[in-house]
């Protein structure tokens, strides 16, 4: 039987990664991306255990790795004191690490690997409009020098981020809500005597600090307020900055990741906190379940598989997020003396790491035979 054809929307990390996977079951995607080229920003810089077992078939695991910094430590530093380590090491599987990988780096070999298997990526084309007359989309396309064509594709794989186009012509509506102050991010070069060899977080209310070390000095500096920088805890100063955003963080979510031979993937269908960093890594395992079911023919579960894994998240890292980042009394003194008390237990530890290694959520089962 013919394979479908298949548009993808979106050659973001989730869309590149459907691809790729689309590619090494046989099928020959196309996929096109409004932006000239991949990102050039560091945006999500980890990479996790499952995200990395889902890229070991097609080889990019070992390429990732090979270009990324391997954690695994996490340190909770009060005003004063070491709170609290989560340590890694003790994770079953080959990858018992988080793996830094700046989005632009793992963007990039996404797009190499899909290159090699032969799919050219079409930049700079967007989609401006899609509609579906019973199971015959019409898929309205806008090239880089203005020309408008129309694709009939079998299949479409919405993965065009959180503002997706696809989302909003199958009337899904993004439902949740947005925090409402900013957080703030900052790149740049550190100097400190603290070790680079894990995930340092600074409880110094009234602010909250996240440092990622990237490489040798490089850091992703993250915090609950937008002006942080005049606010540094003074173990760490930032001696150059590459690359400064403040953020807002929602938590949404779609009721259905598809509408007939429609899908959404990654931050079209869900977007929260990146507390965890489980983001970008969530959208991954979206797509290559994606590909999974629909080399099975079974593109019917497709919403009942993933959608629970994001609704769960949400319910995780939304209280988390707001917990870590409270100024209140009553929190903080949790923070400081009952979480690290809680936290160091390993049967704590035990139970908290899977919701940032993935490990919680079904394990793709063409992974149980190797791929
Ligand atoms: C500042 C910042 C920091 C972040 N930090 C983290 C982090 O530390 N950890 C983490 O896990 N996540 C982080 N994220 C989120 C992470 O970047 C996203 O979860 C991830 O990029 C989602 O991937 P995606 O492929 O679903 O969407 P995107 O990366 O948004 O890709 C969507 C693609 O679709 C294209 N597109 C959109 N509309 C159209 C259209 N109509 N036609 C054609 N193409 C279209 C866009 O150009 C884009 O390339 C961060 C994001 C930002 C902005």
């Amino acid at each position: 039987m013919a394979k479908p054809s298949i548009l993808i929307v979106g050659a973001g990390p989730v869309g590149l990664t459907a691809a790729l996977e689309l590619q090494r079951r046989g099928f020959s995607p196309s996929i096109i991306d409004q932006k000239q080229g991949p990102v050039v920003e560091s945006r999500a810089l980890a990479v996790n255990p499952r995200s990395l077992a889902i890229l070991t078939p097609s080889g990019l695991a070992e390429r990732f790795i090979a270009a990324g910094k391997k954690i695994q430590r996490v340190y909770l530093r009060g005003s004063d004191r070491l709170l609290l380590t989560v340590k890694m090491e003790s994770l079953p599987g080959p990858h018992n690490f988080m793996l830094v990988l700046p989005q632009d780096q793992s963007e990039a070999l996404l797009a190499q690997a899909v290159n090699e298997r032969g799919l050219e990526i079409a930049w700079g084309h967007k989609l401006t409009d899609l509609h579906r007359d019973g199971e015959t989309v019409t898929a309205v396309i806008q090239d880089p020098d203005g020309g408008v064509s129309e694709q009939h594709p079998d299949l479409v794989i919405g993965a065009d981020g959180a503002h997706s186009t696809v989302r909003r012509a199958i009337g899904q509506d993004f439902k949740g809500s947005a925090y409402d102050e900013n957080f703030g991010l900052v790149d740049g070069e550190v100097a400190t005597d603290l070790p680079l060899d894990g995930l340092n977080v600074f409880d110094r209310s009234p602010r909250l600090f996240a440092m990622f070390p990237i490489r040798d000095r490089r850091v992703r500096l993250i915090s609950d307020h937008e002006d942080f920088m005049d606010h540094l805890p003074p173990e760490i100063r930032i001696t150059e900055v590459h690359w400064q955003s403040p953020f807002r963080i929602s938590h949404r979510l779609v009721d259905s990741y598809q509408d007939g031979p429609v899908f959404l993937v990654g931050d079209a269908a869900h977007i929260h906190s990146p507390l965890g960093g489980r983001g970008m890594n969530l959208g991954m395992e979206d797509a290559a379940w994606l590909a999974w079911l629909i080399a099975e023919g079974r593109t019917e579960g497709f919403t009942a598989a993933r959608r629970p894994v994001a609704e769960h998240l949400i319910k995780t890292v939304d209280p988390a997020t707001r917990f870590m980042a409270s100024d209140k009394w009553g929190h903080r003194l949790l923070r400081r003396h009952v979480l690290p008390l809680i936290g160091a237990l390993p049967f704590v530890q035990e139970r908290l790491l899977p919701n940032v290694t993935a490990s919680n959520t079904p394990f793709p089962p063409w992974l149980e035979n190797g791929g």
